[in-house]
């Protein structure tokens, strides 16, 4: 079992395939040029599966798979093969717009449940905030997987003037469609223009809502970071992710390991522990484990507290959202 200070178990590993993507969000990616790390310095296929096993020995039973795009990696059918091996719930987010390749691989994985992100619905909007025209084969791919069986999980970053005007028309589109959207609060990484004015609080999400309509609340799942809700009548359900506003640590089970093989012990964690190189060395990796986790503080990475107003982004220490994973 891997326990922290705070007596948190933690038995749930993220792990970053590629810092590579098709898609330019800005939000997401630095605004400097930025360079994806050469294929060699990635953790290999075999590597990857070896240091998931070892994790699911320590108590992992569930696995996300994120990048970057982890699908756009080459071996991304075979890596999710392998790891569906292990006893471990296998799910992903992806920006959705390879999926339509992938759902005999998913099924054969056993993946029931997907994270596909899509911050609006409307086709220009897309295009100025992704720097890509890809947004009818997203759309088109969720609801390819929506009629395919799976459960899909919508992450919409909410940002102040840009897109928290569609609130109301993701709710809509819950209405006959089983989608379930999960709004997110915006978060500061390393360049990616974040200024606490462009955050849309929980409150503000929830008060756009109620503007058209009435929602009730959900049972939460243990150790999950959304609050639920829905509309009564609509097939779909909404889900508000309030990292800046109400954090959820203090039932955090997350791990993360990026595609360089580094651990880190919270999103927005200072320190990283390179796992990857001591494998590589022949080097038991189970105790780096242990104490990166040890390690781990209390809540947002020990960087910066809910009081976000007066937080400047460039204090943080900490990676790009596409080296770390979300
Ligand atoms: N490429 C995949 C995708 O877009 O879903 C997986 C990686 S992406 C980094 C994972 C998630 O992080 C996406 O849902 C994305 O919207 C979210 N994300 C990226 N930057 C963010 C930020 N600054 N604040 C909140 N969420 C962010
Ligand atoms: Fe790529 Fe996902 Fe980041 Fe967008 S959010 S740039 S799709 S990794």
């Amino acid at each position: 079992m891997i326990q922290d200070r705070f007596g948190r178990t933690h038995n749930y590993l993220r792990i970053s395939l590629t810092d590579n993507c098709n898609m330019r969000c800005f939000y997401c990616m630095p605004e400097e040029d930025y360079d994806f790390t050469p294929v060699s310095k990635l953790m290999q296929a075999h590597e990857i599966e070896a240091l998931a096993k070892i994790f699911v020995e320590e108590g992992v039973d569930k696995i996300r798979l994120t990048g970057g795009e982890p699908l756009v990696r080459k071996d991304a059918a075979n890596i999710l093969l392998a790891l569906s091996k292990l006893p471990v719930k296998l799910t992903l987010t992806t920006n959705g717009t390879r999926l339509h390749e992938f759902v005999p691989v998913l099924r054969e994985a056993g993946v029931r449940s997907l994270n596909i992100s899509l911050d609006t619905l409307q086709a220009d909007k897309f295009q100025v905030m992704t720097r890509r025209n890809l947004f009818d084969k997203i759309y088109n791919n969720i609801h390819l997987l929506i009629d395919h069986g799976f459960h899909v999980k919508v992450n919409m970053v909410v940002m102040k003037g840009l897109n928290d005007n569609e609130i109301p028309d993701f709710i809509a589109w819950t209405k006959h469609t089983p989608v379930h959207v999960r709004f997110i609060e915006f978060m500061p990484f390393s360049g990616n223009r974040w200024t606490s004015n462009k955050v849309v609080s929980l409150e503000e999400i929830l008060a756009a809502i109620a503007i058209k309509y009435d929602y009730i609340r959900l049972q939460d799942a243990e150790n999950d970071t959304a609050k639920g809700f829905t509309v009564p009548g609509h097939a779909g359900t909404f889900a508000i992710i309030s990292t800046m506003t109400s954090p959820f640590c203090s039932g955090c089970n997350r791990m993360r390991l990026t595609a360089d093989g580094k651990m880190k012990n919270c999103l927005f964690s200072r320190t990283e522990t390179d796992l990857l190189s001591a494998f590589r060395r022949g080097d038991d990796v189970r105790p780096l484990i242990h104490q990166s986790i040890q390690d781990k503080a209390k809540e947002l990475g020990g960087q910066f507290t809910t009081d976000f107003e007066h937080l400047h982004a460039e204090t943080i220490d900490n990676r790009s959202m596409i080296t770390i994973g979300g």
